[in-house]
């Protein structure tokens, strides 16, 4: 599968991925590319520490072991892919419209000893190069807002699980309504980092149920994560400005370089973990 097929939206975050790709060597959320997971404010743990320990909650929804096939959507450079398979047992296949993230991803998997049990592939999460019910289990750990159509892109990851089989993914939502004022502040945010709106948590089960999915669970955990997650990753910058610097093109990492005193806390963006499974007979 070429770039060319791909969405313009896919194509766009997969450049802006391979210009950042060098960043995740940096000493931040190691070989991850989504929030860590804390207990509260006392909780000291380090960044990859605890993105790590986010990830281990989306294994254990996952319900997976050896002889199932995984398809980790939105892969990003491996680190939670690898960890699944390490923990489980399964297959794992990862996809990302990044061409560096995969070829990096995969570079990790034969590091790890797993070439044979989790590999990477470049493609779109909009048009999945799988058949039909090939998966046993789908996550998407952090990757559904940067897609350009929520409902399709769900459509996309039941279509390739099979009958039964589990989905579980983490999403940005509208935890508080955003004002006129803010509006244009946090839409500036995202767009930096080529996210989309973010979604609604009481419209996620119809979200899911559109996309042929049962929705099981819709949980908040914003107050673990993103509430938690902008002081630290801002000090971990901060600590590793000279480090990040040297691995990512200058141009780009003035566009993505806080401005002095601007503050990326958003308090109306929430954080949440759903899960689904796809009906075992076909829905009506
Ligand atoms: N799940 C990984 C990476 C999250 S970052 C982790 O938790 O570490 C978001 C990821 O989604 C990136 O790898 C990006 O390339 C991928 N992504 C975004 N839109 C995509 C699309 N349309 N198709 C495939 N991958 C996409």
């Amino acid at each position: 599968m070429t770039s060319s097929t791909f969405t313009p939206v896919g194509e766009q975050v997969g450049e802006f991925y391979d210009q950042l790709v060098g960043a995740f060597d940096a000493s931040l959320y190691g070989p991850n590319i989504h929030v860590g997971f804390w207990d509260g404010q006392e909780d000291t743990t380090g960044l990859e520490d605890a993105a790590n320990r986010l990830t281990d909650m989306m294994i254990q929804r996952l319900q997976v072991g050896p002889g199932d096939r995984v398809l980790d959507i939105g892969c990003g450079v491996g680190g939670p892919a690898i960890r699944l398979a390490q923990v489980t047992g399964a297959e794992v296949v990862g996809i990302s419209v990044s061409l560096k993230q995969v070829e990096k991803a995969n570079e990790a998997a034969v590091a790890a000893g797993l070439a044979d049990k989790v590999t990477f592939l470049h493609g779109d999460a909009m048009d999945l190069p799988f058949e039909d019910a090939s998966f046993s289990a789908v996550w998407m750990l952090e990757s559904v807002m940067q897609m350009p159509d929520r409902k399709a892109a769900l459509s996309e990851a039941a279509r390739v699980l099979r009958p039964g089989g589990r989905l579980t993914l983490t999403d940005n939502y509208e935890r508080e309504q955003i004002s006129e004022a803010r509006r244009p502040v946090i839409e500036g945010i995202l767009k930096r980092y080529h996210t989309q709106s973010p979604a609604s948590f009481e419209a996620y089960p119809t979200l899911m149920r559109e996309a042929g999915l049962r929705c099981t669970e819709v949980l908040d955990v914003s107050e673990n994560t993103t509430r938690q997650s902008v002081k630290r990753l801002g000090k971990a910058l901060a600590e590793n400005m000279s480090e990040l610097a040297s691995k990512i093109d200058p141009e780009v990492f003035a566009k993505l370089k806080p401005a002095e005193g601007e503050n990326l806390e958003m308090p109306e963006m929430g954080y949440l973990i759903a899960s689904a499974r796809r009906p075992e007979a076909a829905q009506a």
